[in-house]
């Protein structure tokens, strides 16, 4: 299983959803996609007001026939196809994709981090993984608690 997530807040944001979805399904197979949920921004205390736009947020499971690390390459070809550029940390984008989950492994690599470290930090992540996939929420319960001890 691979759990991608998808995040929006800039722009029309149910259509940058669909788009990235479609975009996802050139060079994978998407198996489900859980509820949108809408969260406020994550903001560091003195981002600008206008930086304060809700997400929309969902995950998808997928499956795909080659590395985490190219699919990362993919998803950012994606990225770019709907518009993002490069950008200040934090400020509002029309898409945002992360792999959250591929298969079990353990990456750590300074470009790609799996699974992704927030998730068990973000309820906006963590409730559709629980959704789509609670054997995986489990687990990385499971691995948060540990690490906390
Ligand atoms: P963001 O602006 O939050 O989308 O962060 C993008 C950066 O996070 C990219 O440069 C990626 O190389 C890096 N990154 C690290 N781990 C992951 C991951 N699991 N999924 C997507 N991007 C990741």
């Amino acid at each position: 299983m691979i759990l991608i997530g998808v995040g929006t807040n800039l722009g029309y944001r149910e259509k940058n959803l669909l788009d990235a979805i479609r975009l996802i399904m050139e060079f994978s197979t998407i198996h489900h996609c859980s509820k949108v949920v809408e969260t406020d921004a994550l903001l560091p205390e003195n981002a600008p007001q206008d930086w304060d736009m809700p997400y929309l947020n969902q995950v998808i499971s997928i499956s795909y026939n080659n590395t985490a690390l190219t699919l990362l390459s993919d998803l950012q070809s994606v990225e770019k196809k709907l518009g993002r550029g490069p950008h200040a940390r934090w400020s509002p984008r029309v898409i945002d994709l992360d792999i959250l989950w591929f298969m079990g492994q353990v990456i750590d690599y300074p470009q790609l981090k799996v699974p992704h470290p927030q998730i068990m930090k973000r309820p906006f992540v963590y409730e559709p993984i629980k959704e789509l996939a609670p054997e995986i929420y489990l687990q990385l319960a499971l691995q948060e608690e540990a690490s906390l001890t």
